[in-house]
């Protein structure tokens, strides 16, 4: 089968020909439907290492974390699932620790390698997934379902996390409107009636965001970044400039979500934060989580904004991403 694999350190990954991969104990094999190219993809290829810090990855690994398809094979000592049945993969947890007991798969004290990260990923014909991180998805196109498990339900879980803040009358903020942030609005309509103010350096972004019904939309920018006008701001950006505005931005009481990796700080003091502020990061989403996302779609409340591409075109879509000439996600079609 062809798969897209890293084979070294720092250099662009390869298209290869490698053996349809035989599920073992506790796996199911997925025929690839689709799989999302994620900025993290990007964060793997050009600043993992072999430290300790990271999950450990050997390499050659096939990338790719966004992953749906369809059940094709079911290893030793797994059951439950149908042939042909369209289904996502989500970050499995140990399940026995306190996190897991608790329903807080992503943030397993044991977390270990996952699909795309550390085990062979997506972005082949075939690919293995431990059974407990496989989640069906009922009806929907699995192409359409890719971006759910990350791009869907990362934002999902940092709106789930401030949704309390967001009484009637109040304002959120969403910095960067690609495959996330365009998520986050959708999300935050089902969900609250606060107003939404939508921010990116993109105009194409900023046109999705007002389709999608964000009330305002402006340029990601210092001179629109109003003092204490948002009760929440989801920062799926990260960067020194979208974490100076959310700080700028964020009201007595409220809450900064910090989604995106861009490695900016924030001064968190008494001097420069509202009384009352509050600030987390988020990672990932948890398996329920995933599942009420799931429920939003089927019902019509949300839907993904994808691009499809062929495999041949990896390569093409790592390098529109870094330049951010993707609106919404591209989804890649093995
Ligand atoms: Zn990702
Ligand atoms: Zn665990």
């Amino acid at each position: 089968m062809k798969a897209y694999q890293l084979i070294e350190w720092q250099q662009p990954p390869k298209l290869v020909d490698i053996p349809v991969p035989e599920p073992g104990p506790g796996q199911v094999r997925l025929k690839v439907a689709g799989n999302g190219v994620c900025q993290s993809d990007l964060h793997l290829i050009h600043e993992w290492t072999a430290s300790p810090a990271h999950i450990q990855v050997e390499l050659p690994m096939t990338i790719g974390h966004e992953v749906a398809g369809w059940i094709d094979k079911e290893g030793p000592g797994v059951s439950g699932f149908e042939q042909g049945q369209a289904a996502v993969i989500t970050i499995a947890g140990c399940g026995h620790c306190r996190y897991c007991a608790q329903g807080w798969n992503q943030y397993c004290q044991h977390k270990g390698k996952q699909v795309g990260m550390g085990l062979d990923g997506g972005l082949a014909e075939f690919v293995l997934a431990p059974a407990n991180a496989v989640v069906p998805v009922g009806d929907m196109d699995p192409v359409e379902a890719a971006p759910l498990t990350d791009a869907g339900l990362s934002s999902y879980h940092a709106v789930k996390r401030i949704i309390h803040l967001l009484d009637p009358g109040t304002t959120v903020a969403v910095i960067g409107v690609g495959g996330l942030g365009h998520m986050a609005i959708q999300e935050l309509k089902a969900l609250c009636s606060a107003r939404i103010v939508a921010y990116d350096l993109n105009e194409t972004s900023l046109q999705l965001a007002a389709e999608l019904g964000a009330d305002e939309c402006l340029k990601s920018d210092d001179a629109f970044y109003q003092p204490m006008s948002a009760d929440v701001v989801l920062d799926f950006v990260g960067a020194a400039p979208t974490i100076a505005g959310a700080a700028k931005m964020i009201r007595p009481l409220g809450h900064i979500v910090v989604v995106g990796r861009g490695g900016g700080s924030i001064d968190f003091t008494h001097r420069f934060m509202p009384y009352g502020a509050t600030l987390s990061t988020t990672f990932g989403g948890s398996k329920v989580e995933l599942i009420e996302l799931i429920s939003l779609v089927e019902a019509g409340h949300i839907k993904p904004h994808i691009t499809r591409y062929p495999l041949d075109d990896v390569a093409l879509v790592l390098d529109k991403l870094a330049k951010g000439e993707i609106t919404g996600r591209a989804v890649i079609e093995p």
